[in-house]
Parts: structure tokens; sequence; C-alpha cells
């Protein structure tokens, strides 16, 4: 990847003349069946901007009550669109189109407008959740009933793929915008391609422009996104694997509760330890082991291609040693 930026083909990328940013976005456009597609700096981006360029003060988002949107974009939304959320306690992090029908606002003058639904596949803190095809197609299915714009947080979508055989423009069917994450499974220092319907990316430009996203010879970046595509996607596999390994090692542990596992996260609950995550998290760290308590009690767990199968049973051990109290 180190080869492919150092030589990459690069040119203004404001002015739509770095070659490499142009192959990216038209190589994302033909994965998810896009017309249009730009390259931004980061996921967070992407949603903030596709928000903006959906939602106008006042409106209103349905998502899932675990969305990135709503737990770590420092409330961007409300901050730079003026939108409100309206969150779904779907089953871990995602809903049904009945969920999304009872959330939608009747005309009113009283009530907010409903304008966008958010939908992440896969569903981070849902536990890397693979939205089901049938469930994802009824729930376009009643936003567009309804007149409402459509946004995939695909930060994970080539997990959704991989794991389940489902090509990703399939996914991507009915939405207005939706983008990939470069910099997470896929491997990449920085980048994320935002794409959508030609309008909604002239947009999105403007947005990119206003804040400050707009870049010069990014290509050294998006040749690392082309890397990833060629050579990162496939291997999610290997992430899969490596997280169920984890998660049955996991499950064998006294006082943990493993939740099920669809892709690359592993999410596991170790209140019947006695310990809170952060002292685990904690612990585990010392000993060169890295996850994160996303709540007291709750901790999660990602593999990706930095954490090798030969490092699984290393990791369960150091927290089986953690959990009985030994030392490091
Ligand atoms: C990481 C993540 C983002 C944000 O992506 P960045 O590239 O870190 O800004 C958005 N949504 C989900 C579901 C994520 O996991």
């Amino acid at each position: 990847m180190r080869r492919a930026m150092a030589e990459a083909e690069v040119g203004d990328e404001q002015y739509g003349e770095d070659p490499t940013i142009t192959r990216l976005c038209a190589r994302v456009c033909d994965l998810l069946g896009a017309e249009d597609a730009v390259f931004l700096p980061s996921g967070t981006m992407a949603n903030e901007i596709a928000i903006l360029v959906h939602c106008r003060p006042g409106d209103e988002i349905v998502a899932d009550a675990s969305a990135h949107i709503v737990h770590f974009e420092a409330g961007g939304p409300a901050a730079l669109a003026g939108a409100m959320i309206r969150p779904i306690a779907g089953k871990r992090g995602i809903f049904t189109a009945a969920d999304l029908a009872a959330a939608i606002r009747p005309e009113s003058r009283y009530a907010p407008r409903t304008r966008l639904v958010e939908v992440e596949q896969t569903a981070n803190l849902g536990g890397g959740t693979v939205w089901p095809l049938d469930q994802l197609r009824a729930v376009v299915a009643t936003a567009h009933a309804h007149g409402l714009a459509l946004h995939m947080d695909g930060a994970r979508l080539m997990n959704a793929v991989v794991a389940s055989g489902v090509p990703a423009a399939e996914y991507a069917r009915g939405f207005d915008t939706v983008w990939l994450d470069f910099s997470k499974g896929l491997g990449c220092p920085v980048g994320a391609v935002l794409a959508g319907k030609r309008q909604h990316i002239a947009e999105a430009w403007r947005w990119k422009q206003r804040i400050g996203g707009a870049l010069r010879q990014a290509g050294i970046l998006g040749a690392a996104c082309l890397y990833a595509l060629d050579h990162h996607v496939e291997r999610l596999a290997q992430d899969h694997a490596n997280a169920r390994m984890l998660a049955d090692g996991i499950a064998a542990l006294p006082g943990v509760a493993v939740e099920p596992v669809d892709t690359n996260i592993v999410f596991f609950d170790v209140a019947g330890t006695g310990k809170t995550g952060d002292a685990i998290a904690r612990e585990l760290a010392r000993r060169g082991v890295r996850m994160g308590a996303m709540t007291a009690t709750r901790m999660r767990a990602v593999t990706h291609l930095d954490v090798p199968a030969a490092a699984i049973p290393e990791v369960i051990s150091a927290l089986a040693d953690v959990l009985r109290g030994r030392g490091s």
C-alpha cells in the first residue's frame, strides 16, 4: 500500500484533476451502482455532509438508537445541519419497516418534518450486525412510500458484503447516498467515498468546499484506497473467522456473556465477573491487548488486518488472566 501511494499519479483534486481520485470514485460508483461519488477525508465527514445535503434545520432523521451519528459525531447533525434524530430502539442496531413506519411523523405544523432515514451496514454498536437484504428492502420501500430520503453509513459495508455474499450494489439499491470507509477494516490511513445521485453529490461538493474538505494531490490517499479494494476486501473473511474464534474463547470464560457475532465485532458483557469494563480494558492494555468498554460492563473487541489469527488465543488467555486477577 505504501508503495502504491508513493507511485500514485496525482493532480489537483479540488479541480477534479487528480486521476487517481477520479479512478477511485469511478470504481466506487461501479461497486455501489451509483451515478457519482466524492472523496472525503473521513467517514464522519461523509455522514455529516450527507445530512447537510438531505436536511434543513428542524428536519428529523430516523436512525437506530445505537447509530454512530447519535453517539460519535459530537452532535454534528444538530450543530451543522440543525437536524434532530428520532432514535428507534431496534434489535442489534437494525430496525424493521414497521419500526420505521411508527417513527415517521404525520404531516403537522407541530411536529418536526421527517426527512431522512439513516441505516448502518453493518451496525457497529449493534454488534457488527448485517442487515438482511429483505429487511433493508422493506425499510427502503417504506421510506420511499413516505417520500423520505435514505442514507447508508457504510463504514463496514464491505464486511457485510463478504459475510453475506450479497453485492454492495444490492445493499445500496434505493439509497440516495451511501459511503464506504477505507480507514476501518480496509486498512487505509485516510479516506471515505460518498456516492449517490448526481445532484446529491454536486451538493455534497459544495459542503466539502465550505467545511474545508477539498484537497489537492489526494491521489496518494486514493492509491491506498484502490490498493485496499484490490487486496483487502476478500481477506475480511479472515477477520470474521478470527472474531468467531475470539467469541468462542471468551464465551468459555466465567461470568462473561458474549453476544452473537456476524462480522468482525465481538461484544461481551462482564457484569458477572464483578469487574468493570474500564478496569478490564486497562489491565488488558497493560498486556498489550486493546479493547474498549462501551458501557460500564459491555466490552467491544474488533478484529482487523493487523490482528493475525495466531494472536487470538493470546488475547483469550490475557483476558482469562485478567478475569482471574492474575498479575501481568
Ligand atoms: C468509524 C465509523 C464512522 C466514522 O468514520 P471515520 O472515518 O472514523 O470518521 C461512522 N460510522 C460508523 C458505523 C463507524 O464505525
